[in-house]
C-alpha cells in the first residue's frame, strides 16, 4: 500500500481493506461485537495482542500489523481501551443500525443517551448517532475512555469519532 496516508493522517476505507480483511456480514451480525484494527504501520507495539483474553489477535513479531481472528473475538473491547494509537474499533450490526465502539479522548466525554455528531476518518461531519455505552477513563484498562455509538448501518465503516452536540452549539 502507498504511504500517502502518512501525510494525510487517515486511512481511506479502500486502504483499510488492503491492510486487513474485514469481517463478514454474518460475523458483524453475530452475538458479540467484533474488533477491527485500523493499524497500518509496522512499529514495535503489542499491547492489543497481549491483552486479548482469547488470543484472537495474531502478530508473529512485534513489528507485524495485528490481524484479528474474527471468529475468536468475543467483543470485550479491551484492545480498544488499551491501544495507544487509538487504532482499534468494534463494530456490531443490529437490524438496520450499527453500533461502533471507539476510543474518545477529547473532552467532554458524552453520557449514555446523548445524541452526537458522527465524524468520518477525515474529521468531516457525516450524520448523527446516539451514545449507548460509556467506559470512562478510570474504568478503562488503558486510561483511554471508550464509547459505543448507535448509528445508521450505512455509516458503520465511515464514522470513527464523534463531536458532542452541546460542545458545538
Ligand atoms: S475485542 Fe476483546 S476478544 Fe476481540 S480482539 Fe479485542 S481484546 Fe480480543
Ligand atoms: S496496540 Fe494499537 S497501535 Fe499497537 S499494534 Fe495494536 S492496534 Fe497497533
Amino acid at each position: 500500500m502507498s504511504e500517502e496516508y502518512l501525510q494525510r493522517e487517515y486511512l481511506t476505507l479502500e486502504e483499510l481493506k488492503e491492510v486487513t480483511p474485514l469481517p463478514s456480514e454474518k460475523r458483524l451480525r453475530g452475538k458479540h461485537p467484533v474488533a477491527v484494527p485500523e493499524c497500518p504501520q509496522r512499529i514495535p507495539c503489542t499491547p492489543c495482542k497481549e491483552i486479548c483474553p482469547v488470543d484472537a489477535i495474531k502478530m508473529d513479531n512485534p513489528n507485524d500489523i495485528p490481524v484479528v481472528n474474527y471468529e475468536k473475538c468475543i467483543g470485550c473491547s479491551l484492545c480498544v481501551q488499551i491501544c495507544p494509537g487509538l487504532a482499534f474499533f468494534m463494530i456490531h450490526y443490529r437490524d438496520n443500525k450499527a453500533r461502533v465502539t471507539m476510543p474518545h479522548e477529547l473532552l467532554p466525554l458524552p453520557k449514555r443517551g446523548d445524541e452526537v455528531i458522527l465524524l468520518n476518518r477525515k474529521g468531516e461531519e457525516i450524520g448523527e448517532g446516539k451514545v449507548v455505552l460509556v467506559i470512562p477513563r478510570e474504568k478503562s484498562v488503558g486510561d483511554t475512555p471508550v464509547i459505543t455509538v448507535e448509528m445508521p448501518l450505512e455509516l458503520a465503516w465511515e464514522a470513527r469519532s464523534i463531536k458532542v452536540k452541546e460542545a458545538i452549539e
